[in-house]
């Protein structure tokens, strides 16, 4: 039996022990045994009442017993209120720390609801979305940030943000993202991205301004060169450095080229119009300007007569680059397949060979501009290095995907996808 039990045990068998000897010399030891019963009953409701009224009133009195049961429970009730005192103070702390920091976030941060409304924001949420303390807090998100994009993006979450006017300045831009957690909760991050979104802006007006500049002098240089090439009076010796002039020239032009294509697929607003084009006739009129030379084998698989609805120039640059890039990269020995295949939620256009192929951790960079694993094989035949870009960028306008699968030296497969509203027919 533990230490506190054994005493009070003992101290009550005494206490009976003592009442009954009472009772033995005086007599009426039952009167005797029953009245020290009724003081130990007495003394046991007294220490009960005030253990209750200390848990009550939360104010600790000066235990009169140091030994026994009593004291142990009134020690052990103590050392558990200055626990909970000191975890309390703990949690003040960490609370006060946590608002602290997101205080000072420049992002601002709001914790939504599962039915989207705002339980908690911080001080960045004031002057970003113009939210406040007094009204705002149980408001549903979408009532204050009215966007339509966001209310789209609130009801299916990507882990992507997307970008919104501003709330407080419609000339602003903020990226909101939104982050689930726990039970359907969800943490909505907003940043103000208008300065970064701006110097995007000027660096591609940049690009687009000195790309246009610098056409018009290198047409004018090209034209000399050609002249000269052709001249009798030119010395033998300078027919050389004259032909290299000339195939330099000609990179430029087509870097120039591809740069204005990017530039004007990235400032064009939304998606791309919806013209019907002949897929059938476009492939065929690729397939005959690039199979004119020394090439791999080209065969073609049309298998679907459906044409496409969208802008003829970007669609014949997807075409194009993809089957240029195929037999860039594939010997004369191999084999380059083009498919243009439908089925029930769309149309896939496959450029797929037997070249040289891609090693997979550069699978996901080909796309970015003037990326190339080898460009001097890549100047040397011919490449920009913004061929996929300009693919990318014209089948995000089409609301297509590129997918790439590739192994080094066994080949590439690169399949466009295109969405089921973009096909059509020559009727339609
Ligand atoms: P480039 O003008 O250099 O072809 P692209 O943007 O079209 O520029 O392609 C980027 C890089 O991707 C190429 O330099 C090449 O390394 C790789 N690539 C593209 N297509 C293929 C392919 N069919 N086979 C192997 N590598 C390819």
């Amino acid at each position: 039996m533990r230490e506190p039990w054994g005493s009070t045990l003992l101290r009550l068998l005494a206490w009976i022990g003592a009442a009954a000897l009472l009772g033995l010399w005086f007599g009426g030891l039952a009167w005797w045994l029953v009245g020290a019963l009724a003081i130990y009953l007495g003394y046991v409701l007294r220490q009960t009442y005030r253990i209750e009224r200390a848990l009550r009133s939360g104010s600790w009195p000066q235990w009169d017993v140091t030994t026994g049961l009593w004291a142990e429970m009134a020690g052990r009730l103590s050392a558990l209120r200055r626990k909970s005192r000191r975890r309390k103070k703990r949690y003040n702390q960490l609370l006060r720390e946590i608002r602290e920091s997101t205080g000072a976030l420049a992002d601002a941060g709001v914790l939504l609801n599962p039915e989207h409304e705002i339980v908690w924001f911080n001080r960045a949420a004031i002057d970003l979305l113009g939210l406040d303390r007094k009204t705002d807090l149980g408001q549903r998100i979408d009532n204050l940030l009215r966007a339509p994009e966001f209310a789209r993006y609130l009801c299916a979450p990507t882990p992507e943000p997307i970008s919104i006017p501003g709330v407080l300045r419609a000339t602003d831009r903020l990226s909101v993202q939104i982050i689930p957690y726990g039970r359907k909760q969800s943490l909505l991050i907003a940043r103000d991205v208008t300065r970064q979104q701006l110097l995007e802006r000027t660096r591609k007006d940049f690009v687009a301004n000195a790309s246009h500049e610098l056409r018009s002098p290198l047409t004018v240089i090209a034209g000399y060169l050609d002249t000269l090439q052709d001249a009798d009076e030119v010395p033998e010796q300078w027919r050389r450095p004259l032909a290299e002039m000339q195939r330099q020239t000609g990179r430029m032009t087509r870097i120039l080229e591809d740069l204005i294509e990017l530039s004007r697929m990235e400032s064009a607003i939304g998606e791309a119009d919806e013209s019907y084009v002949d897929v059938r006739g476009l492939l065929e009129r690729i397939v005959a300007t690039r199979t004119s030379g020394d090439c791999a084998a080209l065969q073609m698989d049309i298998s679907a007569d459906a044409g496409l609805l969208g802008s003829e120039a970007e669609i014949y640059s997807i075409f194009d680059n993809l089957i240029a890039n195929a037999l860039r990269f594939t010997p004369v020995d191999g084999t380059v397949r083009v498919a243009w295949r439908v089925d029930d939620t769309g149309a896939n256009f496959v450029v797929s060979d037997t070249g040289i192929g891609i090693a997979e951790e550069f699978i996901p960079r080909v796309t970015e501009r003037f990326f190339r694993l080898d460009p001097g094989r890549s100047r040397e035949s011919g490449g920009t290095g913004l061929g996929l870009a300009i693919v990318k960028h014209a089948l995000q306008r089409h609301g297509g995907e590129l997918a790439i699968s590739s192994r080094l030296g066994e080949g590439a497969e690169f399949i466009c996808r295109f969405p089921l509203q973009r096909l059509a027919h020559r009727s339609a």
